[in-house]
C-alpha cells in the first residue's frame, strides 16, 4: 500500500515538474514565433511604405511637367495676339478642356474669372483656397510660375484632391491658376517608371474627368512576390523548428530593418541625385535628356524647331589650378547663373559636370534666332568674373545641332551638339560651330559596320580580349572578363561600342554572341580555376533558344559551366520579366553564373536584385569617373557596396584606374575589382603571362 503511495506521490510531482517546462516552453515558442511573423510584416510593410515615397516623388515630377506644359501653352496662345485681346475666360475653358482639368481660375487684380469642372461645394471651396495660397506663394518666389502638389496621403485616399496646382502670370495683372486631377493614365504612366506591375486604383469607380461623386480610392499594384510564408505551414516542422524559425526570425527582422532603413536612405539621396547637379543645382543629363524627349515629341506634333548646345568652357582648368578648386567651384555657379539670366523660361540649361553645360533652345523659328543666343552666350560668358579678389576671364566654346534638321531623336541631337563642339574647340575656341553632315566620322564608320558586319564573322575577323578581375587587394586574378574587337582589314580594331548596337539592330547579335561563348569557352579551358565572364546583349538572351544554345556550347568545348559567368545589363529584366526569370533560372540550374553588369547607371532597381537571382553586381564605372567630381558619389557607392553585401551578392567594381581607388574600394567591401590599374583588356596569350606571374605564388601554395 505504501509502496502504491509512493509512486501515485512520485508520478505527481514529476508532473508538476514537466507542466511549467512545458508551459514556459510553449510561451517561448508562441511568443518567438509571433516575433518572426511580426518582423515579417513589419518588413513587407516597410516595403509597401518605400514603394509608396517612390509614387509621391514621381507625382512631383507630372507635377512639375504639367505646369511647365501649362506656362508653355500660354506663352503660345500669347504669342499671337496682343495682350489686351485675350478673353479670359475663353482660356481658361481652352485650357481646362485640353488638359482635362477640374479646376482653372484666371484671377485678375479687380476680381475674379473662374471655370471649374468640380461640381461639389466642398470641392470647389477647397480649390478656391488653395488657388490663393498658391498664387501669395508664387508672389513670394516672384518667378513666373509656381507648382504645388497638394497633400499626397489625401490624394491616394481620395479622388477629389488635386495632385498638382500650377499657377501661372499671365502678362502684369492676370494670373492663372489650374489643378489637375491624379488619374489612370497617369498612374500607369507612373506605374510603368517604376516597374510596379498594374499600378492602379482600387476603386473602379473613379475615371478621369468625372466629377462629383466622391468615393473612397487607394492605389494599389502587385507585389512581385509577396513572400508570404505562414505559421501554419511551419507547423509540421515541429515544434522545435518553430523555436529556431522564432529566434531566426527576430534575428532576420533587426537585421532587414537594418537593410531597408539603409534602401530608403539610399533611395532619397538617389532620387535627388538622378534630376539634378548638386554645385549648380541645375538639371543634370538624366533630367536634360528627358526633356528633350518630351519637347522633341512636342515639335512632332506641333510643329516649330528647337535647337541643342553643347558648351566647354575655355580655360576652366586654368581658374581651377590658379585660384584653386573653391574658385573653380564658384566660378561655375556664376556661370550657371548668367546662362539661366540669357534663356526664356521654356528654356533648358544643364550642367553635365566638370565645365560642360547644356542648353534646350525652344521655340525655334530660324537659324538666326540659335546664332543671335549663341553669339550673346558667348559675349555674356567673356565679361570677366570677379571671384573673390581676383578677376577671371573664361570663354566658351558651343556646338549646335537643331532639330528637326539634323534628327528626330534625343541621343542623335546630343551626339551631333558633341560633335559640332569638338569642331568649335578644334577651330581655336571662343566660338560657335553647327553640326554638319560631313563632320561626322563617326557616321561614316556606321555605315562601314553596317556594310561589313555580316561577312566579318565567316571571315574571322572577331577577336577577344581578356580583362582580368583581381581579388581586392590586388594580389591574385580570379577570373575573367572576354571583349570582343573587330579587326577590320582596312579599318584596324573596331571597338565594341562601334557595333554591338548595329548587330543587334541588323539581327546579327545572335551569331556574333555565339561566337563570343564558344571562343571564350574554347580560352577558357586554358586557365584552370578561374571564372570567364561573357557579356550578353538584351536581343540575345530574349532568343527562346538563348539558353539551349548555352548548353550546346558548353557541352561541345567541355567548359565547366560553373566557370562561366554571364554579364547581364537590366535592359534584360526590364523588358519582359517573366522570360528572364525563367532562363535565369534555367542557366542557375546549368550551375552558370549571373552577374548585374553595369550596376548604378540604369534604375538600379533593388525590386531585381530582391526577384532575380543574381550571383553578383558590377558596378558601372561612372560611379568612380563621378566620384572625383562628388562626395556624394562616394557615399553611393559605399551604399551600393553595402547593399550587394547585404543581399549576399558578390559585388566587383569595374573601371579602377588608381591606387587611391582600389583602396577606397577595398576599404568600403567590395570584393573583386577591374579596370586599366590591374591591365587593360589584352589577347589570350598576354593573358597566360600574366595568369602565370600574378598567381604564381597561389598555385605554388595550393599545390
Ligand atoms: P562593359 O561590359 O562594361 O565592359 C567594360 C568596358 O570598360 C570595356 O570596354 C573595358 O575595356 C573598359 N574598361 C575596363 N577597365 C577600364 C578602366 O579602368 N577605365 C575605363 N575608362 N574603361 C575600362 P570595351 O571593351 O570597349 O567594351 C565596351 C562594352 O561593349 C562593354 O562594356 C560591353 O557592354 C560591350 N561588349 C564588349 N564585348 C561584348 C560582347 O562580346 N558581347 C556583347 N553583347 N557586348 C560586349
Ligand atoms: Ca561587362
Ligand atoms: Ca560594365
Amino acid at each position: 500500500m505504501p509502496h502504491t503511495r509512493d509512486i501515485a506521490r512520485r508520478n505527481q510531482s514529476a508532473a508538476f515538474s514537466i507542466i511549467p517546462i512545458l508551459l514556459l516552453t510553449l510561451i517561448v515558442i508562441g511568443s518567438m514565433s509571433f516575433l518572426a511573423r511580426s518582423a515579417f510584416d513589419t518588413n513587407e510593410q516597410n516595403a509597401i511604405n518605400l514603394e509608396k515615397r517612390r509614387i509621391e516623388l514621381a507625382l512631383d515630377d507630372e507635377s512639375r511637367e504639367f505646369a511647365e506644359s501649362l506656362r508653355r501653352e500660354i506663352e503660345v496662345s500669347r504669342s499671337g495676339t496682343s495682350h489686351a485681346e485675350i478673353d479670359l475666360a475663353e482660356l481658361a475653358e481652352m485650357i481646362s478642356l485640353t488638359h482635362k482639368l477640374d479646376f482653372v481660375g484666371i484671377f485678375e487684380r479687380s476680381g475674379k474669372a473662374v471655370v471649374i469642372n468640380a461640381s461639389r461645394k466642398e470641392t470647389i471651396d477647397r480649390r478656391i483656397a488653395a488657388a490663393e495660397a498658391l498664387l501669395a506663394e508664387r508672389r513670394e518666389l516672384k518667378t513666373d510660375f509656381a507648382v504645388r502638389r497638394l497633400g499626397m496621403s489625401r490624394t491616394l485616399l481620395d479622388p477629389d484632391a488635386v495632385i498638382a496646382m500650377a499657377a501661372v502670370r499671365i502678362g502684369d495683372t492676370h494670373e492663372l491658376v489650374a489643378s489637375i486631377r491624379l488619374g489612370e493614365p497617369i498612374l500607369a504612366r507612373i506605374g510603368a517608371n517604376l516597374l510596379l506591375s498594374n499600378l492602379r486604383f482600387q476603386s473602379e469607380d473613379i475615371v478621369e474627368g468625372k466629377a462629383g461623386e466622391s468615393t473612397d480610392a487607394s492605389v494599389a499594384w502587385n507585389r512581385i512576390s509577396d513572400g508570404s510564408f505562414t505559421l501554419e505551414s511551419l507547423a509540421s516542422i515541429g515544434l522545435l523548428g518553430m523555436a529556431v524559425i522564432g529566434i531566426y526570425g527576430l534575428l532576420v527582422f533587426l537585421h532587414i530593418r537594418r537593410v531597408t532603413r539603409e534602401l530608403e536612405h539610399n533611395e532619397a539621396q538617389a532620387k535627388h541625385m538622378a534630376g539634378h547637379d548638386a554645385l549648380s543645382g541645375l538639371p543634370n543629363r538624366i533630367l536634360f535628356s528627358k526633356r528633350l524627349d518630351n519637347e522633341l515629341s512636342r515639335i512632332t506634333r506641333e510643329g516649330g524647331g528647337l535647337s541643342v548646345m553643347y558648351l566647354d568652357l575655355d580655360k576652366f582648368k586654368e581658374v581651377n589650378d590658379l585660384h584653386g578648386h573653391g574658385a573653380g567651384d564658384k566660378l561655375i555657379t556664376m556661370v550657371s547663373r548668367r546662362l539661366g539670366d540669357l534663356l526664356r523660361g521654356a528654356d533648358t540649361v544643364a550642367r553635365f559636370g566638370g565645365d560642360e553645360f547644356a542648353i534646350i533652345q525652344v521655340g525655334v523659328r530660324s537659324i538666326s534666332d540659335t546664332e543671335a543666343l549663341a553669339q550673346r552666350i558667348l559675349d555674356e560668358l567673356r565679361r570677366t568674373f570677379r571671384i573673390d579678389d581676383a578677376e577671371v576671364s573664361i570663354g566658351v566654346s558651343i556646338g549646335i545641332s537643331v532639330a528637326p534638321e539634323n534628327g528626330h531623336d534625343g541621343p542623335t541631337l546630343m551626339r551631333f551638339a558633341d560633335v559640332a563642339l569638338y569642331r568649335a574647340k578644334n577651330e581655336g575656341r571662343n566660338r560657335y560651330s553647327f553640326f554638319e553632315q560631313e563632320m561626322n566620322e563617326a557616321l561614316k564608320i556606321k555605315k562601314l559596320v553596317e556594310d561589313d558586319l555580316r561577312t566579318a564573322i565567316e571571315n574571322n575577323e572577331l577577336m577577344l580580349h581578356y580583362q582580368p578581375l583581381v581579388t581586392a587587394d590586388g594580389t591574385h586574378i580570379v577570373g575573367m572578363e572576354a571583349l570582343v574587337r573587330w579587326n577590320h582589314p582596312t579599318r584596324g580594331l573596331i571597338p565594341p561600342v562601334q557595333f554591338i548596337g548595329i548587330a543587334e539592330e541588323r539581327g546579327l547579335i545572335t551569331p556574333l554572341g555565339e561566337w563570343v561563348l564558344r571562343q571564350a569557352c574554347l580560352d577558357g579551358n586554358r586557365w584552370p580555376g578561374l571564372t570567364v565572364a561573357v557579356n550578353v546583349s538584351p536581343v540575345q538572351f530574349r532568343q527562346p533558344d538563348f539558353v539551349q544554345n548555352v548548353g550546346r556550347i558548353l557541352a561541345e568545348t567541355g567548359f565547366d559551366p560553373n566557370r562561366l559567368e554571364l554579364e547581364l545589363t537590366e535592359g534584360v529584366v526590364v523588358e519582359d520579366a517573366d522570360t528572364a526569370e525563367v532562363a535565369i533560372i534555367e542557366l542557375r540550374a546549368m550551375g552558370v553564373r549571373l552577374a548585374l553588369d553595369d550596376f548604378g547607371v540604369g534604375y538600379s532597381s533593388l525590386i531585381y536584385l530582391r526577384r532575380f537571382a543574381f550571383d553578383k553586381i558590377k558596378i558601372d564605372k561612372s560611379f568612380l569617373e563621378s566620384m572625383e567630381a562628388s562626395g556624394e558619389s562616394a557615399i553611393l557607392l559605399h551604399s551600393i557596396v553595402h547593399l550587394g553585401r547585404a543581399l549576399g551578392l558578390d559585388v566587383t567594381a569595374e573601371g579602377v584606374e588608381t591606387e587611391d581607388q582600389r583602396r577606397f574600394l577595398q576599404a568600403v567591401g567590395c570584393h573583386h575589382l577591374q579596370g586599366y590599374y590591374f591591365s587593360r583588356p589584352c589577347p589570350a596569350d598576354d593573358m597566360d603571362i600574366l595568369v602565370a606571374r600574378v598567381n604564381k605564388g597561389r598555385t605554388r601554395a595550393a599545390a
